[in-house]
């Protein structure tokens, strides 16, 4: 148990606390966030990182939505190994030509070099396509939807970020194939909007939904969907998960095949999808909602959605009334926990009212509760909202009501606070001066583009700041995505870039990212 640091029930500062402010130095802010919330432990290889409870149960939580929906859409799940050989890596150019870099290998086992180097997966469309090729032999053999909870290991060179971005993530990946490509183009729009739905609906976290650019797609797909969120305390576009079409590249390359079902006797190649949402979503949630005080959860992947304390246990408390307000406490938390609210009791009596509070609120618990001599004689509870401070009491029969009530309310005020945010740093931009003023001022920008990789190469160079000095070198911009929902303005026929030749397709959003 933590040591206790202070023995009032002030608000006073301790070394527990988070000692630098987030808009001042938010990466030393996020280390102390995610560190001193109890969510990550520190590990001896880089890009590596301990999930603790307090992370694990968010990544659960998101597991058990998500799970739910693409088993609505007949997915289900298993298991392909870790490894991949490198004939099976080898076989989609394009696609490995992208992962090669990152690719980590196993050349030795114990003592002795393997006779051939074995791949650990970067993702599994190598994995896991040989067997779809030996199970697809007619049509009547697809759609086949499978999806499997697992780790993936890239070994970025990219600074690694806990959550953001590791070596080693956790994430789902769904692979499946079908006879056709409408049915196929069709699902990747659903899983896209279950994975806008893990980000509004759980996270509270707002997401524009669009397509990759040719320059930002999966490498060796059709096309890439995506959800990508904004960062306010940087203004940086988050890439929030991704819904891939992949054509028949894949299965051209692995031989997944029917006869044509119309009796001509021709082959047909199946129509693939793959999609991946990781742990970079908890650690979206983190810098995005996260304050000066610590984490502060949305309240459908609390794991603890009230924290219930004891309070005004002094030294003249007598055994019999300290022993009434912990009995109280505990019924106030059968109670929550039968209204299928997440509520757990502290009562330990090593530590002062005083440092729980800052402790919870340190670990972002939405509501937290407190029961005490007045309130116990008034029938009634003390409750403190976490994302605002705001206090108030709650009549003892209306609990379980009244505290459903604010934990939605506290849902949608952290999702409208941070949609304000995005909103008022989203512009529509036709002048490229004005798009790289306003880059340098948090913002994303919607910008006419033509779509060509090299005129995207272009804007990112020369969005790029360098102030001369290393540390406050600025990446340029790039595309986050072409929004499915287009700004309401008429589309000018020129691109952002002013040297581009091209006439524009779309208006993209821009900005910087993770
Ligand atoms: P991809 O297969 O590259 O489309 O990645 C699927 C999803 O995994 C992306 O949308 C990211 O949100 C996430 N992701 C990619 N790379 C990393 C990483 N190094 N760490 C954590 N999440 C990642």
């Amino acid at each position: 148990a933590p040591k206790v640091e202070e023995k009032t029930d002030g608000k006073k500062q301790s070394k527990l606390g988070i000692e630098v402010k987030k808009d001042e130095n938010y990466s030393e802010w996020y280390g102390q966030v995610i560190t001193k919330a109890e969510m990550i432990e520190y590990y001896d290889v880089s890009g590596c990182y301990v999930l603790r409870p307090w992370s694990y149960a968010i990544w659960e939580g998101i597991q058990q939505w998500f799970d739910a929906g693409i088993k609505k859409l007949g997915v289900k799940n298993c298991y392909f190994p870790m490894f991949v050989s490198n004939a099976a890596l080898e076989r989609e150019k394009t696609h490995i030509a992208d992962f090669a870099p990152e690719v980590a290998w196993v050349t030795r086992a114990g003592n002795s070099e393997l006779a051939e180097p074995i791949a650990i997966r970067p993702t599994s469309e190598t994995v896991m396509y040989p067997s779809y090729k030996k199970w697809v032999q007619s049509y009547r053999d697809l759609p086949i939807k499978l999806n499997q909870w697992c780790n993936v290991v890239r070994w970025e060179f990219k600074h690694p970020t806990p959550f953001l971005r590791t070596r080693e993530f956790l994430w789902q990946e769904g692979h499946t194939a079908f006879a056709n490509p409408k049915d196929a183009e069709e699902e990747v729009f659903q899983i896209l909007d279950l994975y806008a739905g893990v980000y509004t609906d759980l996270l509270a976290i707002p997401v524009v939904k669009g397509r990759k650019s040719e320059k930002e797609k999966f490498a060796g797909g059709d096309f890439t969907t995506t959800v990508e969120a904004y960062v306010p305390v940087n203004g940086r576009g988050i890439q929030g998960a991704t819904s891939h079409h992949l054509g028949q590249n894949f299965s051209k390359m692995f031989d997944i095949a029917f006869e044509d079902p119309s009796g001509n006797g021709q082959k047909v190649f199946a129509w693939q999808n793959s999609w991946g949402l990781s742990t970079r979503t908890i650690g979206a949630m983190v810098m995005i909602h996260a304050d000066d005080n610590g984490l502060v959860l949305p309240p459908r992947v609390a794991c603890i959605q009230a924290i219930v304390i004891p309070v005004g246990i002094t030294a003249k408390t007598t055994e019999e009334q300290r022993k009434q307000i912990n009995d109280q406490a505990e019924k106030v938390v059968a109670e929550l926990i039968a209204g299928k609210i997440r509520a757990e009791a502290d009562s330990r009596d090593n530590n002062t009212s005083g440092w729980k509070f800052n402790h919870w609120e340190l670990k972002g618990v939405p509501v937290r509760i407190e029961v005490g001599p007045k309130d116990l004689e008034a029938d009634q509870v003390t409750a403190v909202i976490r994302f605002d401070g705001k206090k108030r009491t709650i009549k003892r029969d209306q609990l379980v009501a009244e505290l459903h009530k604010t934990l939605e309310e506290i849902h949608q005020a952290m999702y409208n606070k941070v949609l304000e945010s995005r909103n008022a740093h989203m512009k529509v931009t036709t002048d490229f001066e004005e798009f790289k003023r306003l880059l340098d001022d948090k913002f994303v920008l919607l910008s006419p583009f033509c779509g060509e990789p090299a005129c995207e190469e272009e804007i990112k160079k020369h969005s790029t700041r360098d102030d001369g000095d290393a540390g406050t070198a600025l990446m340029g911009a790039k595309t986050l995505c072409i929004p499915l929902e287009q700004p309401k303005e008429a589309l000018p026929e020129k691109c952002i870039n002013p040297g581009c030749a091209h006439k524009s397709k779309a208006f993209a959003l821009f900005g910087r990212s993770y």
